[in-house]
């Protein structure tokens, strides 16, 4: 056994002993596994939690954290973010994913879904901080950023060819149906069924990307990408915010997960437009039956990557929207923003804690103020807890950060910075 964590709490109250072997969870039970192990930890104190996953975002926007904030959304993105980001370069993306990589362990996350550009530096950037990711390369159609074609056939190649490593995993992402055309949203559903694939796509953000999806091709956007054949493959559906019931229905017979992205949405008021509800509508999408996985989006627009807040905030808007207390309790949303990202990613053995599931475990210390006394784990993790109650974040087996400390993180907070100062010119 090469980790024991003793005497840890677990969510449904019980203490118990969990044993690892290699990137595995060998042991999880009452009694003290047999044999030694190589290191241990005393979790006394401590709750034990699946990693977080983090179902949607793009790492290296952390480079963009809190600039241009406040503003409205087509003004941000043209004042501030697409004149940065033409100015990144290879090194910017991996020093601005380590840093977001630091972040999640910081706070917990162990396993994301991400969508950027210059991919292979993300995938170094990921396997040098030791998480586990499903990577992307966004598809925009019109030409104005390169061939991105060409890199996305270009990555499969790589990811073929085994150079990615094993923690990351391709996924094939056309931005969102208003940024691509229905041939190319054809061309990436080809592409992701010949070579296995998931998609990542951004859905239903704004109402007038539905407004405009209705004008354009008569239907609304998650009709259209059903007749893309997007559906097809297991997807994760970013935002989701303007869903209907239909198209929620519709979504519960494909192999689709609609990944919520709470503080994205208030922050950048994608809501409005709607008089009672302007935002994902959780408690429809439950009924249906839809998997339904949580995010923070990118740190450009969140403006941080803690999926403890991210969690609080989903909860709070489902109770909010659906005008009942009951909505998305506790337990349900650490649910979703564990096993649901995870089962969405297609990463299904990992997002919960039982044995034979991958090694991807987060310990809260429970001697923080804000999570004393405790009544109910559950609830803590989700309305008391914020990331920085994360004492020990552990990936594959592997511990990448035991009380707050994390390897390298002076350099990579350096390099990011000079970035960051680089590309934005401030
Ligand atoms: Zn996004």
């Amino acid at each position: 056994m090469d980790l024991l964590i003793r005497d840890v709490t677990l969510l449904d109250g019980s203490i118990r002993h969990i044993g690892v072997t290699g990137n595995r969870i060998s042991d999880i039970g009452p009694d003290l596994p047999t044999g030694e192990a190589i290191h241990t930890i005393d979790g006394t104190d401590m709750l034990a939690l699946p990693g977080m996953v983090n179902a949607h975002t793009h790492a290296a926007m952390v480079l963009f954290r809190g600039y241009g904030d406040d503003m409205p959304l087509m003004q941000w993105l043209e004042e501030r973010i697409w004149p940065a980001e033409a100015k990144l370069t290879d090194d910017d993306v991996y020093w601005g994913t380590r840093l977001a990589c630091a972040e999640m362990i910081r706070t917990g996350t162990t396993l994301f879904n991400d969508m950027y550009w210059k991919v292979p530096n993300a995938v170094r950037a990921i396997d040098d901080a030791g998480l586990r990711a499903t990577v992307s390369g966004g598809l925009i159609s019109g030409g104005f950023l390169g061939d991105l074609k060409g890199e996305i056939v270009q990555l499969i190649e790589m990811y073929e060819a085994g150079e990615f490593p094993d923690r990351v995993r391709l996924s094939i992402a056309p931005h969102a149906p208003y940024t691509v055309t229905p041939e190319d949203l054809e061309w990436c559903a080809q592409l992701a069924t010949d070579h296995d694939l998931p998609i990542q796509i951004h859905l239903s953000e704004t109402l007038r990307e539905v407004e405009e999806c209705v004008e354009k091709h008569g239907v609304r956007p998650a009709f259209h990408l059903k007749r893309c054949g997007i559906l097809d493959r297991p997807t994760t559906l970013a935002h989701g915010t303007w869903l209907d019931r239909d198209e929620l229905a519709m979504l519960s017979a494909y192999p689709a997960t609609v990944v919520h992205n709470p503080v994205s949405n208030l922050k950048l008021s994608c809501g409005q437009g709607r008089e009672v509800r302007g935002w994902f509508d959780y408690a429809t999408a439950k009924a249906e039956g839809v998997n339904v996985a949580l995010a923070t989006d990118g740190a450009a627009s969140n403006t941080n990557l803690d999926m403890f807040e991210e969690m609080k905030f989903a909860s709070l808007m489902a109770k909010h929207a659906s005008g009942d207390p009951t909505c998305m309790p506790a337990a349900e949303t650490v649910d979703i923003a564990t096993r649901g990202g995870a089962d969405g990613m297609g990463w299904t053995d990992t997002g919960r804690l039982e044995a034979g599931a991958l090694a991807d475990i987060v310990l809260l210390d429970l001697t923080e103020p804000t999570l004393s006394p405790m009544h109910d784990p559950a609830s803590h993790a989700v309305y008391a807890a914020n990331g920085g109650c994360v004492h020990t974040t552990i990936c594959d087996g592997r511990v990448l950060m035991e009380g707050g400390e994390i390897e390298g993180y002076e350099e990579i907070r350096a390099r990011a910075i000079e970035a960051a100062r680089r590309v934005t010119g401030d």
